[in-house]
């Protein structure tokens, strides 16, 4: 199966690519779901069930996204934690996420045992574990607003991961599942009941026409009642672009040389915190260490991110090798909610799900209940709280100034500065780097047998330039990140034209 990135993910391995039916030509459906990770086919999956008729639209393939870079944790628990969330929004909010929360895990559960789904789901206890006082205070903060929304949080004296730590505390009820497995079955419930689905067509965009709406594809236009953008961000110019800052996270799968793989999910509270867990692939177990995360082509030798993170984890842990690494990226929101329901500034029945930070297979199903009730009924238990058109109600937007701060910072800065002269020949086989060369900002890549690959490192989105990104070799876009491939190609949205090349605009 493949992804948008060159390094292979632990999830990858195991998995074919899906078929696929190539006609989008239809008179019309009921709902268009565009992507197919775990928001949108889950969304179609509970669409099917309410009798709607639906089709799922997928640029590349079923779990090309963020879905096959996750590392699956299933969590009560959220990167904004309770006692944030109390203090921007309110005590009623955080107790209604973590109701939310205690939701999406019972929905994950509850399609395993019904499509008998084999995708090695596990109960897990989650350990939260502070490693100095500065942690210790974060971490006692965090349980005191965790017990008041109602999530059990119990300080326990053993760290299962061996990490000398000043504070443990164990959260039950947590699980872990082998994400591409999962979904690929739900996919496979929802064909086998006549759903569409798509691979291969990348939509630009949607607008109305008379009551109805029409999706534009690579493949032509479709006429539907309800569009789901379950892409992160929708493509086009959108307010959501600037309210959600593109984030990478880096992965390694290790072989330990003691073979003791802690059955548990773990996390310190470092900014940003590392996460660890184990899983069995092809009879084969691995520690599954993540963290190192950064700002979104804010750092081009991403190699570095990867040995830091072998680094630091070879502290705690003996490892043999490092199996497999990998990053990914997730969308941080201006508030640490996720935008979960209709889309601003566009008509009616068009619907976005992002914002999801680092939990995405707990929002992606939720944001798959929020939208299917909407779109069934108009209404949702979860409306207000996701809501996209939200204003933070109690504190200020500091996240969103910072970000949207970033944002203007790379569109200045970055086109027109700094990056100086470099010629050509100065890059080594395999290598990456914006250049100016006789007046054009360009995106060069030289390949493993010397050939360069030239094109305009202008984004197509939003014409920010675009960063090299070392190890998964991809031009990243520091602004909304979007992502290409070295020929130019878009691998991650909201952009939806290729990079252009130099002396061939197309
Ligand atoms: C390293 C890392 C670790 C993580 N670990 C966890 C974890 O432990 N637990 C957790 O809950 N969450 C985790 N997350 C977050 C979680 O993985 C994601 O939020 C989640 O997978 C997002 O799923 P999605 O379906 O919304 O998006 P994706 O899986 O990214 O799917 C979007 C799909 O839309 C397609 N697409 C995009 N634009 C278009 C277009 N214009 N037309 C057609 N198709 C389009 C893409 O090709 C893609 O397949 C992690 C994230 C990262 C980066």
């Amino acid at each position: 199966m493949k992804r948008d990135g060159a390094l292979e993910s632990l999830w990858q391995s195991e998995i074919k690519v899906y078929g696929h039916e190539n006609d989008v030509n239809r008179t019309h459906l009921d709902v268009v779901i565009v992507g197919a990770g775990i928001t949108g086919v889950t969304t179609a999956l509970n669409l099917q069930k309410k009798g709607f008729d639906c089709m799922i639209i997928e640029a590349a393939n079923m779990g090309h996204g963020t879905t096959s870079g996750t590392t699956a944790h299933l969590n009560t628990f959220f990167d904004a934690s309770y006692d944030e969330v109390i203090d921007d929004f309110g005590l009623d909010a955080a107790k209604l996420l973590a109701l939310a929360a205690g939701e999406a895990l019972e929905i994950i559960h509850g399609n395993v045992v019904e499509f008998n789904i084999d995708c090695d789901y596990s109960p897990r206890t989650a350990y939260l574990f502070s490693l100095d006082e500065e942690q210790e205070k974060i971490l006692d903060d965090l349980v005191e607003g965790s017990r008041k929304a109602g999530i059990e949080m119990n300080e326990t004296g053993i760290n299962p991961f061996g990490i000398p730590s000043t504070k443990v505390v164990e959260i039950p009820g947590q699980a872990q599942f082998h994400p591409i497995k999962y979904i690929k079955s739900l996919m496979g419930e929802y064909v086998k009941d006549g759903g569409r689905f798509v691979e291969g067509c990348r939509v630009a965009g949607v607008e109305k026409e008379g009551d109805h709406l029409v999706v534009s594809t690579q493949q032509g236009n479709i006429v539907c009642d309800h569009v789901i953008y379950a892409t992160h961000l929708p493509p086009g110019k959108n307010i959501m672009h600037f309210r959600n800052a593109p984030y990478r996270s880096y992965v390694v799968a290790l072989k330990l040389r003691d073979n003791n793989y802690p059955q548990a999910l773990g996390y310190d509270l470092y900014e940003a915190y590392h996460y660890y867990r184990t899983h069995v692939i092809n009879g084969e177990e691995y520690l599954i260490a993540g963290g190192e995360d950064h700002k979104t082509g804010d750092i081009e030798n991403t190699n570095e991110c990867f040995e830091r993170l072998v680094n630091y984890v070879g502290r705690y842990f003996d490892i043999e090798r490092v199996a497999y690494r990998w990053s990914s990226q997730f969308y941080e929101s201006a508030d640490g909610l996720p935008y979960i329901g209709h889309l601003p500034g566009s008509p009616d029945n068009v619907y976005c799900a992002t914002g999801y930070t680092g939990n995405g297979m707990i929002f992606g199903t939720l944001a798959a209940k929020t939208l299917s009730d909407l779109v069934a009924t108009g209404d949702s238990i979860y409306k207000k709280l996701f809501d996209p058109a939200r204003t933070k109600p109690l504190a200020s937007f500091t996240n969103f100034v910072k970000e949207g701060a970033d944002v203007v910072k790379h569109l200045l800065f970055d086109r027109f500065s700094v990056d100086k002269i470099r010629t050509l020949a100065a890059l080594e086989n395999g290598q990456g780097k914006v250049v100016n060369y006789e007046g054009y900002s360009l995106a060069v890549y030289k390949d493993d047998t010397g050939k360069e690959h030239i094109l305009q490192s202008d984004c197509t989105h939003l014409h920010c330039t675009v960063k090299w990104n070392s190890e998964e070799k991809s031009w990243d876009c520091p602004c909304h990140g979007s992502r290409f491939g070295i020929n130019g190609e878009v691998l991650t949205g909201p952009a939806v034209k290729k990079l252009k090349k130099p002396l061939n605009p197309e």
